[in-house]
């Protein structure tokens, strides 16, 4: 093999990888049926609402948890800052 095919046959490798990794995201708009990249939110040929891959609604009685822990930890450090600041004059 001459080393000029050989150059070319790994770059042909290498673009039939990429292709690949790129095909994993390529999927089709539940609206017009085009082919959508799966991070989109919004179909660039219809318009329509797609959903991203990976994006999953938070539970809300998690969201609640979570709010209700940084009220807390809020509270706590609003409390300590005065209380410092009161102790410090
Ligand atoms: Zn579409």
């Amino acid at each position: 093999m001459r080393p000029e095919d050989e150059r070319l046959a790994r770059e042909e490798a290498r673009a039939e990888r990429r292709r690949a990794r790129l095909e994993k995201h390529v999927l089709p708009c539940p609206h017009c049926g085009k082919s959508v990249l799966d991070h989109m939110a919004r179909c660039p040929y219809c318009g329509g609402e797609l959903v991203p891959a990976g994006y999953r609604p938070m539970d809300p009685q998690k969201k609640k948890k979570i709010r209700t822990v940084c009220y807390i930890v809020g509270t706590v450090i609003a409390v300590a800052v005065i209380a410092l600041v009161l102790f410090l004059r």
